[in-house]
């Protein structure tokens, strides 16, 4: 994915994939945000994106829709 540097420079960045992962998550349970991880080819930082189309679906996002 393509990012603008001034988004890059907005935006929250992660050191490591799982750090940004445990971030999205924390999002999704705390506010049902639907976001999705990738590599900016700007800082090699993680971002967040909102954007989540064309995205693999996290393993637990699909856990929350499960019935409990
Ligand atoms: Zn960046």
């Amino acid at each position: 994915m393509k990012t603008a540097p001034a988004i890059c420079r907005k935006k929250m960045r992660y050191r490591s994939k799982e750090t940004a992962e445990a971030a999205a998550q924390g999002a999704f349970v705390r506010a049902a945000l639907k976001l999705r991880v990738y590599r900016c080819q700007l800082c090699r930082d993680y971002h967040l994106t909102s954007r989540t189309k064309g995205m693999k679906t996290p393993s637990y996002e699909f856990q929350q829709l499960r019935p409990q």
